[in-house]
């Protein structure tokens, strides 16, 4: 086929231990997904009605890279988070067939405008500016599963500079995996290559030029990169 302009280059992740790429297809964000989180935010949890939204492919950076400054915000906050990586698709996606999509996991950073976000908030309007911005979503090599999900004794840790920020068991979730990918599923047809952010826990705060972050789904995935 012949494109009036040329095409875009498909975003793709590392796998772990391979030379194959992912390729990523759209980006869903599950909000508010660990209680402690939530209330640090102000806001309540509505329990059997989880909130997504959604960034571009293209906003993924790789593991090692550095992530610019975004532009129009003077509060960029880090929000670590599993990540999911689907190999199949469908819509309405019963829960107990929902973890069959999942063909690998790792780990990144659900990075937000805060400042622009509360804005959003305050009036009533969309998020696309806070979440969805160039570069917001750092995310490691993938780690293709066999089978089990990452239990819920597994921890889920950032550290920025050495220091640690963030820190949780994947048990704290309140919407667990497959239940976020059968809400989703009712929402959106699910297709190979989305990934989806399973939500952060309490401890997000700002990043700052020349910062390093070291993030870790333990035992699956780490991710590190610098705020240039
Ligand atoms: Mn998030």
């Amino acid at each position: 086929m012949d494109y009036a302009i040329a095409p875009p280059a498909v975003p793709s992740l590392p796998v772990q231990g391979s030379a194959l790429r992912f390729p990523v297809r759209r980006i869903f964000c599950i909000g508010r997904n660990y209680a402690e989180h939530a209330k640090e935010m102000g806001a309540t949890v509505e329990p059997g009605r989880p909130m997504f939204f959604c960034k571009p492919a293209d906003a993924v950076v790789a593991d090692d890279a550095d992530v610019p400054y975004p532009s129009a915000t003077n509060e960029l906050h880090h929000e670590v988070e599993m990540v999911l990586a689907l190999g199949a698709g469908g819509r309405d996606v019963p829960v107990e067939h929902a973890a069959s999509l999942v063909w690998g996991v790792g780990v990144g950073l659900d990075l937000t405008r805060r400042d622009l976000q509360a804005q959003a908030k305050a009036k009533g309007h969309p998020w696309d500016v806070a979440k969805a911005f160039d570069h917001s979503a750092p995310v490691s090599a993938l780690r293709r599963l066999d089978g089990a999900l990452p239990g819920p004794d597994t921890e889920l840790r950032l550290s920025v500079n050495g220091a640690l920020r963030q820190q949780a068991r994947l048990g704290e979730m309140i919407h667990d995996v497959p239940h976020i990918l059968a809400a989703l599923s009712a929402l959106f047809e699910l297709k190979p290559g989305d990934l989806v952010f399973t939500g952060t826990p309490a401890g997000v705060a700002a990043l700052s030029r020349g910062d390093r972050f070291h993030a870790a789904l333990a035992g699956y995935a780490e991710l590190d990169g610098r705020i240039a």
